[in-house]
């Protein structure tokens, strides 16, 4: 049997807080405002993956009422999503990723993300779809306000 997700995320940034994408700390002058992390990419991921699994969605997974998850890193978010996928026998058999963000410029750092998010969705490489663009200068995008970031993924189990 398959199953595919679509997931979705988008946050604003400001000055002052660290551009964390794919689990990847990349060199910014601003980040995303948010609760955790705010990996748009890996929020984005986590969404389809909980979508397919039929498992509800990363806010109810992981509420921001919850201190706990104050900062936490998305990769261990995303590490205790694939636990249970696992654990509901279930895994994934490719994913496809979008990241829309006018700048910094993310083609010298997909390989990087690829390292952190390859092992913990049991993936090779080519498996794993991260496609960067920019929304050519329009709107809250293109004006350096937002990032934001779609994923697919299809699952077998
Ligand atoms: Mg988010």
């Amino acid at each position: 049997m398959f199953k595919v997700g679509l997931g979705f995320d988008s946050h604003r940034l400001v000055e002052g807080r660290p551009l964390i994408l794919g689990g990847v700390n990349i060199p910014s002058v601003v980040g995303c405002q948010a609760y955790s992390d705010g990996d748009v990419l890996i929020h984005a991921l986590i969404d389809a993956l909980l979508g397919a699994a039929g498992l509800g969605d990363i806010g109810q997974k992981f509420p921001e009422s919850d201190p706990a998850y104050k900062n936490i890193s998305s990769l261990e978010l995303l590490r205790r999503v694939m636990a249970e996928m696992k654990a509901a026998g279930l895994a994934v058999v490719n994913a496809d990723t979008i990241v829309i963000l006018e700048r910094p410029k993310l083609a010298p750092f997909i390989s990087q993300m690829k390292e952190h998010l390859c092992p913990l969705l049991d993936l090779r490489p080519s498996s794993l779809g991260i496609k960067a663009k920019t929304a050519e200068g329009t709107g809250e995008i293109g004006s350096g306000q937002a990032v934001e970031a779609w994923a697919t993924v299809l699952l077998t189990g």
